[in-house]
């Protein structure tokens, strides 16, 4: 457990991503670019998407599919 100050569990694969982001860039990238651009927004509605990604991640979603609300 030395690396958690730079990396973070990636919620979505076995890999690992920057603590500053929701996925590993492998993951981000398979996202519909619609839900990337909800997501990467950081409004007050930011924690409420986070949480749809990963109800979605729990549920097994593929990631092309997975959407958040606006
Ligand atoms: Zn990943």
């Amino acid at each position: 457990m030395t690396d958690t100050t730079d990396t973070a569990k990636c919620p979505a694969c076995p890999g690992r991503r920057h603590p500053r982001q929701y996925l590993c860039n492998t993951c981000w990238r398979s996202l519909p670019s619609t839900t990337r651009g909800r997501l990467a927004r950081r409004d007050a509605r930011a924690f409420q998407r986070l949480r749809e990604l990963h109800r979605a991640l729990a549920a097994r979603t593929p990631l092309a599919i997975i959407r958040v609300s606006r």
